[in-house]
């Protein structure tokens, strides 16, 4: 319980009327009926029937907490982004760990990634840098999104978490391998959101003063440690304590343990780019360390506790595109498609104006334009400023420093995959071989067979053989675990 102590204040209806009596509605004697004039009783339960947002159709169940940025080294010669500018620099922070493919009631502990999304409030703009805990994804085309979802989510006809539905749609899709891999070690249950690892995932763009731009990859390296449930002890939890990661989170805040991660980032130039083994965009592949060693940029530390968990992390909206000057998208195909999706699911979930509420609102900076009107705009609107551009009375004018350096592109307009060659194997290979320790290989075969034998044979055998390119071992394992032939 964490409600304090204090001397009850004065009733109100919403609209500020003092409420006489709030335990007894207003009816003919003391057996009723009701009367439709209990404007109060109308009031409350009106209001009850409408708490309920739609749930995010993915990331539905997650846990926040504020916090600031500092910057620890001095990387103004790759990007001018303000809020990375001097070392030293604090900049506030809000951020939002989730599950993915759960409802909103679903358990901590699920076999699932994480979502990792930082919301800088800077003081040209909000950045959101919206990851998860792996480095890397399941798909990169945003036209497989919505299919690969439903795997994830019910069957249509049972309403149930179907194996074969999950199985089927991955085996289709070798180039899942590498994240299901991760997924399906035990960093595909961490013990807390504290103790695993933030990835952007995608490569993004960086440039300086000197409009020269840099490729890069983030990656947030939790300072409490890597700490993971082995399957059987996921298992346990999912019953003992559904909000297992909610509640680390909430209780080591309060009690003065701030979590923190060190934010470092991997940087390659333009014409590395062209050249290197794999496709930089391919957000299915990692940059090797070995090739592009990280650099560290800065320290993040949450240390505050919503107030109302509603008010900031239910209505916390983020989105790939919100940038800054000085960071940029790339051409990263899954990047693309979510720089239009965020908004838009905001959009839908939260209306059109979800950009004033205080969560989402930039705090160092005012939002000036002519977008006006719309439901729940519940600022002044712009008051009696012009609502048009060009004018001459005064309006917000764009600010040709804010853009973007100039970035050629060319090729044929068609729905065509990426060009290079068939390397989807290669690092899931990498990681079970040279990454893994023996216990890791022992669980990951463990925990896959135990999810994969809930699948159709044929499926399992597709699945199977799809592991056993990646590495001979690795698929004979899972092959031996199900007694399948491959
Ligand atoms: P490195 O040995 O330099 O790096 C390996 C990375 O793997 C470390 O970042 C480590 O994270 C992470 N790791 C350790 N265990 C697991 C696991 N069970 N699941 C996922 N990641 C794990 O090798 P390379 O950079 O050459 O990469 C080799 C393979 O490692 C890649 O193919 C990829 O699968 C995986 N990997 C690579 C990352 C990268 O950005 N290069 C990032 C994460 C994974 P930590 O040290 O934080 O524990």
């Amino acid at each position: 319980m964490v409600f304090i102590m204090k001397k009850n204040k004065k009733m109100t209806t919403n609209f500020g009327k003092r409420v006489d009596d709030d335990q007894n509605s207003v009816t003919v004697g003391p057996r009723g009926p009701v009367l439709l004039q209990d404007v109060h009783l109308i009031e409350k339960l009106a209001h009850f029937n409408r708490e309920r947002i739609p749930e995010r159709v993915v990331h539905a169940k997650g846990a926040g907490a504020g916090g600031y940025f500092e910057v620890t080294n001095d990387v103004t010669k790759y990007t001018k982004a303000k809020f990375l500018s001097e070392v030293g620099k604090r900049t506030e922070v809000f951020l939002r760990f989730s599950t993915v493919g759960g409802e909103k009631g679903s358990a901590d502990a699920e076999r699932d990634p994480r979502g990792f999304a930082v919301k800088f409030y800077t003081e040209e703009g909000n950045y959101d840098l919206v990851g998860n805990n792996t480095p890397v994804f399941f798909i990169r085309d945003p036209l497989k999104f919505p299919d690969f979802i439903h795997t994830q989510k019910r069957n249509p006809e049972t309403n149930l978490k179907d194996a074969n539905m999950f199985w089927d749609f991955l085996s289709l899709t070798p180039e899942s391998l590498h994240q299901v891999t991760i997924l399906f070690s035990d960093r595909g249950t961490p013990k807390a959101y504290r103790n695993m690892n933030g990835y952007g995932s995608h490569t993004f763009k960086w440039y300086n003063e000197d409009s020269k731009y840099f490729w890069i990859k983030y990656h947030f390296k939790t300072d409490q440690g890597i700490k993971n449930f082995t399957r059987q002890e996921a298992e346990q939890m999912k019953g003992i304590d559904p909000d297992s990661a909610t509640r680390d989170l909430y209780n080591a805040i309060k009690k003065g343990d701030y979590p923190s991660w060190t934010l470092q980032v991997q940087i390659m130039s333009p014409e590395d780019a062209e050249k290197y083994r794999f496709d930089v965009f391919d957000v299915t592949k990692v940059w090797p360390h070995g090739d592009y060693p990280v650099m560290e940029v800065g320290r993040m530390v949450l240390n505050r506790n919503p107030d109302n968990y509603f008010a900031e992390v239910e209505q916390a909206a983020f989105s790939p595109g919100n940038f800054v000057p000085g960071i940029a998208s790339s051409p990263d195909k899954m990047l693309q498609g979510r720089l239009f999706a965020y908004h838009d699911a905001h959009r839908y979930r939260l209306g059109p104006n979800y950009h004033l509420l205080p969560v989402n609102r930039p705090k160092a900076v005012k939002a000036e334009n002519y977008q006006r009107d719309g439901y729940m705009r519940f600022d002044p609107n712009g008051g009696g400023s012009p609502n048009y551009y060009p004018n001459s009375f005064g309006g917000p004018e764009p600010d040709p420093q804010a853009a973007e350096p100039p970035f050629e592109v060319s090729g044929m307009v068609a729905r065509q995959p990426y060009t290079h060659p068939n390397d989807d194997f290669v690092q899931p290979g990498a990681l079970y071989r040279k990454v893994m320790t023996d216990q890791d290989r022992d669980h990951l075969i463990g925990n896959i067979v135990s999810h994969l034998c809930n699948a159709k044979k044929d499926i399992q055998i597709r699945q199977a053989r799809i592991f056993y390119k990646a590495d001979t071992e690795y698929g004979q394992r899972v092959a031996e675990g199900l007694k399948i032939d491959l």
